[in-house]
């Protein structure tokens, strides 16, 4: 889920920085394109600040080769390990996340950048430590503090909100993200979000996600105008999937089929699987229609798009997505 809360804060102008999401996870998705052992794993985090989103963010912890070579003995005697009071991320995490981490990342030498934005202008927050060694340049160099992660629950929350969880491919980078909806009790929407790497306008699209995740959908869609009136495919996908969510603009079937529509005929695999789940759970305007919905998903998986483990394919009435239902209007 989003952070809401702001642990880094300007001794100065009381400017708060708050950190980006941490749901994140790594995934072998829609590269695998078929492969039945589809994977998700948790990514180890770190706190740094990013001079390029000049705020605070997260890097990936790659632990060394040694570090897992030592976490690896300690599982195996877990129940010792605890009792001894180690404390380490790499014993937290389930053993096929764990197998999975270790086979991709023990050899990995690139340095490690931030996960928001790709740059390698970073540095460490020391979570043990108040002052942060950072200066505010905006107001003449006022120390930024670190005023600690509040633990447990941030307090009950009503009304509408919006989570981000961003998945990385297994260099690090943002393969694709996760957007949901809510209002308490009310209404659960979702959808997905992706510019593919190979796509000629993949920087600005990527940094209108960025906004979309970042709960800034307003000057999302002022920057996406352009885009969309030049017909570019995974732009018009996204519109329509602004439009699934009721992000910044109508949630209305009626406006996101045709836009999902245009943007799977010209071959964006991601429009074809939102345009899937818009039939899967029906939207105002777009009656459900369970077989409408199979049929593009095989379009989906047969474009490379595909988002959720094998078995989600092979529901005859797609019931997970049952939690997903439509605002009504
Ligand atoms: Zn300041
Ligand atoms: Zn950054």
């Amino acid at each position: 889920m989003n952070i809401l809360y702001h642990p880094l804060k300007c001794s100065g102008c009381a400017q708060e920085f708050p950190f980006p999401s941490i749901a994140r996870a790594y995934t072998d998705l829609p590269q695998a394109e078929g492969r039945s052992a589809t994977h998700f794993s948790q990514m180890l985090l770190l706190p740094v600040w990013c001079h390029q989103c000049e705020g605070a963010s997260w890097v990936e912890r790659i632990p060394a080769a040694r570090e897992f070579a030592l976490a690896a003995g300690l599982r195996r005697m877990l129940g010792r390990a605890r009792h001894e009071g180690i404390d380490d991320d790499l014993l937290d995490l389930d053993d096929a996340d764990f197998a999975w981490l270790y086979q991709h990342l023990a050899e990995r030498q690139a340095p490690p950048f931030c996960v928001e934005c790709g740059s390698t202008r970073i540095a460490p927050i020391d979570t043990t430590q108040r002052d942060t060694g950072l200066l505010h340049e905006a107001c003449w160099d006022s120390p930024i503090l670190f005023h600690g992660f509040p633990i447990g629950s941030i307090g009950f929350r009503s009304g509408r909100e919006s989570y981000a969880h961003r998945f990385h491919d297994v260099t690090g980078q943002i393969a694709w993200t996760r957007l949901q909806v809510q209002g308490f009790l009310q209404y659960r929407l979702g959808a997905v979000l992706e510019v593919r790497r190979d796509d000629p306008c993949h920087a600005v699209l990527t940094s209108i996600i960025r906004l979309i995740a970042n709960g800034c959908s307003e000057r999302a869609i002022a920057a996406l105008a352009p885009l969309v009136d030049a017909q570019v495919p995974a732009a018009l996908g996204l519109l329509g999937a602004l439009h699934v969510l009721g992000e910044g603009v109508a949630h209305s079937g009626t406006a996101a089929a045709p836009l999902l529509e245009k943007a799977k005929a010209l071959g964006n695999a991601c429009a074809a699987h939102n345009l899937a789940s818009l039939y899967a759970t029906g939207a105002p305007g777009l009656a459900q229609d369970t077989s409408r919905a199979r049929q593009l998903f095989g379009d989906a998986l047969a474009m490379g798009g595909q988002y959720e483990p094998d078995d989600f394919y092979a529901q005859d009435d797609y019931t997970s997505m049952r939690g997903h239902f439509y605002r009504p209007a």
